[in-house]
This record gives structure tokens, sequence and C-alpha cells, in this order.
């Protein structure tokens, strides 16, 4: 089909009222979909945190039953911790305490992630060696001056590479035995029972368990502290929220091209519902035109033969109308056309579908109406017709009516039907118009 200038121009139009009857529609799409997606972050950010919560509460656990189990192996006395306290690191890593204890708690170590267990043991002034410089003010986080008051006083790696490489193939200064303790951790000094700490500091991200150690005289010498590393699940734990940003922004992308989609079929569903308008019906009068009649007559065929249905057609006609078009114009005789099937329309109130046959011809057609309800509309409609009134013609506006009505119980071919409504129609033609002629199957 070839769309002139103005067809393209009501259908754009037409589309455009459509789409903004459906824009509100949308607009709660988005709404309803951004929602969704702001629900999902929300809860996986609410797993992860509970999962992450989760996990360092059993690995603090573990950690916190590890430094127990060891504690209970570790047996130095008085004098045993004071010889141990004075020797540098290196002597320490040496001595055959140390080298006892790192055996003991290697094994575990390995099964257990764990690189380094440690005996803390804060010292009196007097015992200190070093103070935070200028230098390493940021490594410990602490201001120049401060006293480190705690001494590792044994030491245990996993291996000797992790020693190694913790300390870029360095090895440790006698400095790095001595460190001073964090406020919750010497918290965790003070009380002397087992606890766990999760922690970060220039050694990297753990989850520290601490129990209490006592000499052989019974003297409470300090904190066994076991590190598991939690760095690598940490790591996952971020990864995972950027798998979730591009995660979302992947829906986002699905969601933008759903409602492409969505927009197209709209505008494809507005020109397609402007088409059928425009093939169905009428263009001066609003009814439907002969296409439309040809799709229905099947439908009116089938219950025409039908013996338990009514079936009636109406032909309309104006009378004299070649006179009144030749002395007002086209266009006055379009406005009296239009006018009388809007006559027809109202009185018809949804009983039948009205027609515009051919020229001046229009037609109804009822199914299962009542004849008597029938005639009446009939009447109405010429009566009114009759009464219309411009104030530029002179001549009375008739139509001629015709009826052919197939009553229950009877059977007429659809055609001979039609062909007895314009016979009746041209019966009342007979009878000077004005008027409505019956045939009664
Ligand atoms: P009759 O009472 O026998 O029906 O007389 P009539 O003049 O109405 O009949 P006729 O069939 O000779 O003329 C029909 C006229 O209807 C011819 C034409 O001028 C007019 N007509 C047909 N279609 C249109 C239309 O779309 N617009 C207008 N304005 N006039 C139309
Ligand atoms: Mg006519």
């Amino acid at each position: 089909m070839r769309l002139n200038g103005l067809t393209t121009f009501s259908i754009v139009a037409c589309t455009g009222n459509m789409v903004n009857m459906k824009k509100d529609n949308k607009k709660s799409v988005y709404l309803l979909l951004l929602l969704i997606v702001g629900l999902m972050i929300a809860l996986f950010v609410y797993s992860v945190n509970i999962t992450k919560k989760d996990y360092f509460v059993s690995i603090g656990k573990q950690a916190m039953n590890f430094s127990l189990i060891t504690s209970d192996n570790v047996n130095l006395s008085n004098s045993e911790v004071e010889r141990l306290i004075a020797l540098d690191f290196e002597e320490l890593l040496e001595d055959e305490t140390n080298i006892v204890f790192e055996n003991q708690t290697r094994r575990l170590m390995r099964s257990l992630d764990i690189k380094y267990i440690y005996m803390i043991h804060q010292l009196d002034d007097k015992q200190t060696r070093y103070l935070v410089t200028d230098e390493d003010e940021e490594d410990f986080g602490l201001p120049a001056g401060t006293r480190l008051n705690t001494i590792y006083l044994l030491d245990s790696v996993v291996d000797i590479e992790t020693r190694l490489k913790d300390t870029d193939y360095q090895g440790y200064t006698d400095k790095d035995r001595y460190t001073y303790l964090q406020e919750e951790i010497q918290q965790i000094y003070d009380k002397r029972e087992p606890d766990y700490l999760f922690y970060k500091d220039k050694w990297g991200t753990y989850i520290t368990g601490f129990s209490p150690v006592y000499s052989t005289e019974g003297n409470y010498i300090g904190m066994l502290g076991a590190d598991i590393y939690i760095s690598e699940y940490t790591n996952f734990v971020d990864q995972r929220g950027i798998f979730l940003v591009v995660f979302c922004l992947l829906i986002l992308i699905l969601i933008c091209a759903m409602l492409r989609i969505y927009k197209k079929n709209l505008l494809i569903e507005a020109i397609v519902d402007n088409l059928n308008s425009k093939v169905y019906y009428d263009e001066i009068t609003g009814l439907y035109n002969r296409t439309m009649l040809k799709e229905q007559k099947d439908r009116y065929r089938d219950f025409s033969i039908e013996k338990e249905m009514t079936v009636a057609a109406l032909m309309i006609d104006i009378d004299s109308f070649k006179g009144i078009n030749d002395k007002y114009g086209h266009l006055k005789g379009d406005e009296i056309i239009t006018t009388i099937s809007h006559i027809i329309k109202s009185e018809l109130q949804g009983n039948g579908q009205a027609f515009r046959y051919g020229g001046d011809e229009l037609m109804i057609l009822f199914l299962n109406n009542e004849l008597d309800e029938i005639q009446a509309i009939a009447e109405r409609i010429r009566s009114k017709v009759n009464k219309i009134s411009f104030p530029d013609i002179k001549e009375e506006i008739t139509v001629s009516i015709g009826i052919a009505f197939k009553d229950q119980n009877r059977e007429i071919d659809f055609i001979t039907l039609m062909k007895n409504a314009d016979d009746m129609m041209y019966m009342s033609k007979e009878k000077g118009g004005n008027c409505v002629s019956l045939y009664n199957v």
C-alpha cells in the first residue's frame, strides 16, 4: 500500500498518541526493573557480608583452638624465659628451644594454612631495646619514640622459604622481633583468656587465635598467637564485588534491549491498528466500509441458515441526493452523509453493524435482534434524518429504508436477504420516499 503525505502524517500522529498512552506503563516497567536490580544488589551484598562474618567466626575459632593445643605443649621455666629474652633474633632462630617449638608446630601449621605461630611477651621498660624511629613510624603505625615493649619470645614459620619471602630474602633484623601491641591485642593480652581477632598489618590480613601461656612455675609469660592468613579469601570477596557490578551491567543491558524491542512493538502495533482503521472504515462517515462488509458476509451467511438466530439487513438510501449535491456542492453533500451516519450510530447503541455500502447507500446488519426492535430503530433513524436542518438548505432531507428480516426457524441465503432489503428500499422510494418497508422471510 502506498501512503500519501496525509496518511503518513496521521499514522505518525496516531502512533504518537498510542505511544504516549503507554508511556506511563513503560515508566512503571523501568521503575519495577530498577527496584528488582536494587533488591538483587542489596541481597547479594547482604549475603556476602553474612558469609564473610560466618567465615571469620569459624576461622577465628580454628585459630584459637590451634593456639590452645600449641600452648599446652610449651614448657618454659622462668629462667628459660629470661634466657630467651636476652637472645637476638638470629640467635633465637638457631636456639634449640625455638627449633623444637618450630618443629612441633610446623606439621599443624601446614594442615591449617597457618604461616606464623609465636609467643608474645611484654617487657619491662628496662628490658626494651628499640624505639619507633622516624623511618619506621609508618610500618608500626605508631609515633616515633614509642617504646617497642613486646617481644616475640618464640617464633615459628611454616617453612624457611616463607620466612625468606616475607623479608624480601633479607632475613629479619633484630628489631623485627619487637613490636607494640594494638589496643585490642593488648586487651586480650591483659585478659589472659583464649580469644581471636581479625586484623591487618604490614605482614598481611589475618585472623589470629590467642591463648595464654604459663611458665612451669605458674607465672603468666605471654600469649601464644597463631595467624591464619585470609588475604586470598578477602581478595575473592572483593572480586565478587566486581563480578556483581558486571552482572548488574549485563542485566541492565538486557533490560534496555528488551525495552527497545517493547517500544518497537508498540510502534508496530500502533501502525497496524492505524492501517486496520484505514482498511475497514469509511473515511467520510466513520462507518465500516465494503471491505469489512465482505469479511462479515461469511459470518452472517452462517447465521442466515442457522435456525435459532434472527438475521436482518437494513438498506438506507438518501432521497434525491443527486439534486442536493448538484445544488449545494459535494462538500455539503459529504456533511449530510456524515450527519446521517452519526444518527445511525447513535441509534444502534451496540446493536448491529453499520456499513457505507457505496455512494449515498448505507446498510445495517443485525444478528439476533427482534423484529419490533429493528423496526423501531429504523423508524427513529427515518424520523431523526427528517428533522435535520441546515440553515442554507431549503429542501427536506429524507431517507428511504428497506428491511429484510429472517425470523428464527427460517432459512435464507444471505445474498437474497440483502437483495430483499434493497428491493424494500426501492419500494419505499416508490411510495414517495421518507418511509420504511419490510420484507419478513
Ligand atoms: P434517489 O432518491 O433515487 O436515491 O435519488 P438520488 O439522487 O439519491 O440517486 P442517484 O443514485 O442518482 O444519486 C446518488 C448520488 O449520490 C450521486 C452522487 O452525486 C451522490 N454521491 C455518491 N457518493 C457521494 C459522496 O461520497 N459524496 C457526495 N457528496 N455525494 C455522493
Ligand atoms: Mg439516493
